[in-house]
């Protein structure tokens, strides 16, 4: 059997692997390639084969850049299963009903400028309709637990502590019976210790302590550090309690599932514990706000502290400032709202979403404050105003920036180097990997982690091309 990597091969996004045996194909990921326009003729180009011929397809978590191009294989014809955790199965529509949209808005975009003569337009990846066939085939999984998806095929979903139902990935395969059973492990993305609501990584090292023939671990942020959570919040802390006595306004940028609840719960910590007079919060996101319902849903995925929160009656995302701001009226009204007010609100890179409209009426003021605190790629209106910016352009206006921005490091999903040396030194001491293959980092980071594990696994890892296939 062999297994393939066909994509986040050398960069972030794009992650999928295929997994060829002597009786099944399985798809692990499938995800978006995000970037430019090189990225989108990814998306197009950089496909596996036959991809009606599956037998199953499993997530690692419901983040775009692993799951954007399911609706590709509805439209291929695949029909079979997608296996993922349930809290990942609740998590894709959402996301998956987006990123169409945004797709459709783009092409239509494109076809604008294709009219225009400036380059051929690109029609969009897939419609809202393949999303909406895709979307029948989820099957969840539960935690932990081995269980068959394809002839001679199962799979183990371990929590990865990086988004609501994430998951790293235990897979045993065999060519038939009395055929050896291979064990690969995919580390899917690994998120940080000691972050709010979620968990810490668990191990994915087989229970039953049998050797792993491959391992395949993300190195997003292999060559570095975070700086500590407890200076960030800190810092935003004493951002927000200033504004707040000034009463001025505060405007977050948010990605919507997981940044958006980790500064709600934030905020309600300030104000509960009297650190920060209360105030408004509104979360303007409908994206977001159905994400909240499902931390509520699954709040069994829920750390320590927030589960001893529940069981004393309160949910950590509760607050009496919170206002949920569900239609496009509602988010115009907030122009006129007087301070102090927080408004949360997508995209996280400023590149669309009502964001922008609040940008638009808030930048030019001195009374307001942007607090950034998430990445933002070269290209967005995001990373215009970390770069300081004088002046942006916005829906065709210039707006002077005289609003106060705040870049806020420290608030990552990702696990930084020393965490994935401790994740992976953990796996090898547990369950001795033969070979280790690093994915899902740009080759800078990839390099870095590389000489940061090899010391304690005895072996360089691979570092493979978009292609490449280990045979097992
Ligand atoms: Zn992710």
């Amino acid at each position: 059997m062999k297994l393939i990597v066909c994509g986040a091969a050398g960069e972030v996004t794009g992650s999928c692997y295929v997994l060829e045996t002597a009786q099944a194909r399985v798809m692990i990921d499938f995800g978006l390639h995000q970037g430019g326009r090189e990225e989108d003729d990814h998306n197009r180009r950089l496909v596996p084969p036959d991809l009606s011929r599956f037998d199953a397809v499993v997530l690692t978590h419901a983040h775009i850049d692993h799951i954007g191009r399911l609706p590709l294989l509805a439209g291929a014809g695949y029909s079979g299963p997608i296996f993922a955790s349930r809290a990942t199965c609740d998590l894709v529509p959402i996301m998956l009903r987006d990123t169409a949209r945004l797709q459709e808005a783009d092409a239509a975009r494109e076809a604008r400028r294709g009219r225009e003569g400036s380059r051929p337009a690109l029609p969009a990846l897939y419609t809202s309709d393949e999303v909406e066939r895709t979307l029948p085939q989820l099957r969840h999984l539960d935690m932990d637990s081995l269980t068959p998806v394809a002839p001679g095929v199962r799979v183990r979903l371990v929590d990865s502590g990086h988004m609501l139902g994430s998951a790293s990935i235990e897979l045993r395969a065999t060519d038939g019976p009395g055929k050896p059973e291979r064990v690969i492990i995919f580390s899917g993305d690994i998120g940080p210790r000691g972050v709010p609501l979620l968990r810490d990584p668990a191990s994915p090292a087989p229970k039953d302590g049998s050797r792993v023939d491959l391992a395949i671990m993300e190195s997003t942020y292999g060559d570095r550090d975070h700086r500590p959570l407890a200076d960030t919040v800190e810092e935003a802390s004493a951002i927000v309690r200033e504004a707040a006595w000034d009463k001025q306004r505060i405007l977050i940028p948010a990605f919507a599932i997981g940044r958006s609840q980790v500064i709600i719960y934030y905020l309600a910590m300030l104000m509960q514990s009297g650190r920060a007079p209360r105030f408004p919060v509104h979360l303007d996101s409908p994206m977001a706000i159905e994400a909240i319902k499902l931390y509520r849903a699954h709040a069994q995925l829920l750390d320590a502290d927030s589960l001893a929160q529940l069981r004393a009656g309160s949910f950590p995302l509760d607050m009496p400032e919170l206002h949920l701001v569900k239609s496009a009226e509602e988010s115009k009204l907030l122009n006129d709202a007087p301070g102090p007010i927080a408004i949360i609100a997508g995209s996280g890179m400023c590149n669309g979403g009502r964001i922008v409209h609040h940008l638009r009426h808030g930048l030019w003021r001195k009374d307001v404050h942007v607090l950034i605190a998430g990445y933002q790629a070269a290209g967005t209106l995001g990373r215009q105003l970390v770069n300081r910016a004088p002046e942006v352009r916005i829906f065709g206006q210039t707006i002077p920036v005289r609003a106060k921005i705040h870049t806020l490091g420290g608030f990552s999903a990702h696990a930084g180097r020393t965490e994935l040396i401790q994740w992976a030194k953990t796996l090898h001491d547990a369950s001795r990997p033969a070979r280790w293959v690093l994915t899902h980092g740009e080759n800078p980071q990839r390099q870095s982690l590389s000489a940061g594990l090899a010391p304690f696994i005895g072996q360089a890892p691979t570092l493979p091309a978009y292609g490449d296939a280990s045979e097992l």
